[in-house]
């Protein structure tokens, strides 16, 4: 059997309508923010609750855009985790501020509460927490921290489409929420895509200004900005598919029970946890192991599709290195690189595929 990792094409596939949406808006000659733009801002506000979403070129602009609308400049300090994607701290760096560092929990993976008091200096402006693989991140210490010594809380909820903690939406308790569209996402659309969500007038009218070389209205320049907006055609995806995306994520997380039963009781792997207080969109079904490797091996030998998130705690990467960490600064982190390992778990997967793989990685142990 042969299973993979993602299935874009069976999910296009499964909205009927998806090829007559893209056809139309081809040959509407709309190309960037036309009004299926406008259209999926207002809807995606209104699934989240939220005031303002301001629509982006992608998940990476998005954060930029969210930490330069907060006022981050050089000399600032941001805290961000030892162990995300490199998105969460390069865009620290593209503002002239320092990325800081902080190990993340050994059980959620994402930012660890009892770790970042000990970073915060007089030149710390603000944290960015991740909701890694769709986990929540801890949002309601975070935000005391925040308030506490006057910081800005920003969400990257790239991962975290529909992440409910204590009852509230991923990027909704933050000053702003950041999310990405790119395809593999549980909402991704055709190429990439990215929107800032947020409660403030304010910080929504400078997030639309930057993200438009610094003009609400043409030629009305009052800043310097960038060109980072949603392509129209991107729009009209997206608005085909968030119907389904709490459906989607539901299936992922039917997926993500039954391997969790097929999978217990094997003791040289961890599963993940399910908080009972905060809800998982299970982007990612990440499992440790110690022999990781090895087994990512065996699987792909029976065909199945894993994938490494990430294979290096991200103070250990080259980008990095100026920053004079020492390897082992960050312990969690380091660990998970080196036992992270995520299995398919995308929402059309069929049940027996999750039982050929929790098979296979059985007959791994048994061998
Ligand atoms: C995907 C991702 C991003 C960046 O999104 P792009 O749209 O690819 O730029 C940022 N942070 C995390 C955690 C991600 O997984």
């Amino acid at each position: 059997m042969e299973v993979l990792f993602n299935d874009l094409k069976k999910l296009h596939q499964s909205i009927p309508e998806l090829n007559e949406v893209i056809q139309r808006t081809v040959s509407d000659f709309n190309f960037i923010r036309g009004k299926q733009v406008t259209q999926f801002e207002e809807s995606f506000k209104a699934v989240l609750g939220v005031n303002h979403c301001v629509t982006t070129g992608n998940g990476t602009d998005a954060l930029f855009i969210a930490l330069r609308s907060l006022g981050i400049n050089p000399g600032d300090e941001v805290i961000t985790p030892a162990f995300s994607w490199i998105s969460s701290s390069e865009t620290i760096s593209l503002c002239g501020a320092k990325p800081v560092f902080a190990d993340v929990d050994s059980q959620t993976y994402t930012l660890d509460p009892d770790r970042i008091e000990e970073k915060i200096t007089d030149r710390t402006k603000a944290i960015v927490a991740v909701h890694l693989y769709g986990q929540a991140a801890h949002l309601e210490i975070l935000k005391k921290i925040c308030d506490k010594h006057h910081l800005f809380l920003i969400e990257d909820c790239a991962q975290g489409h529909l992440t409910l903690e204590y009852g509230k939406y991923a990027g909704t308790v933050g000053e702003i929420g950041a999310f990405s569209f790119y395809p593999t996402k549980n909402l991704g659309a055709y190429g990439d895509a990215g929107c800032i969500v947020t409660n403030s007038d304010t910080l929504a009218e400078k997030a639309r200004r930057f993200a438009n070389h610094g003009a609400l209205l043409k030629d009305d320049h009052l800043v310097e900005g960038m060109n980072s907006r949603m392509d129209t055609l991107q729009a009209a995806v997206l608005l085909a598919k968030l119907p389904h995306l709490k459906r989607w994520n539901e299936m992922r997380n039917l997926n993500a029970q039954l391997y969790d039963q097929l999978l217990d009781g094997i003791a040289e792997i961890i599963l993940p946890l399910q908080r009972p207080d905060a809800s998982h969109t299970f982007h990612l079904y990440v499992i440790r192991a110690q022999q990781r490797d090895e087994l990512k091996r065996w699987l792909a030998n029976y065909g199945i599709q894993t994938l490494v998130h990430y294979p290096q705690a991200l103070p250990d990467l080259p980008a990095y290195h100026y920053l004079g960490h020492d390897k082992g600064a960050f312990p969690v982190a380091g660990m998970l690189a080196k036992e992270v390992l995520s299995l398919p778990v995308h929402p059309l997967l069929h049940l027996d595929a999750i039982q050929y793989v929790a098979d296979r990685i059985r007959g791994f142990y048994k061998k």
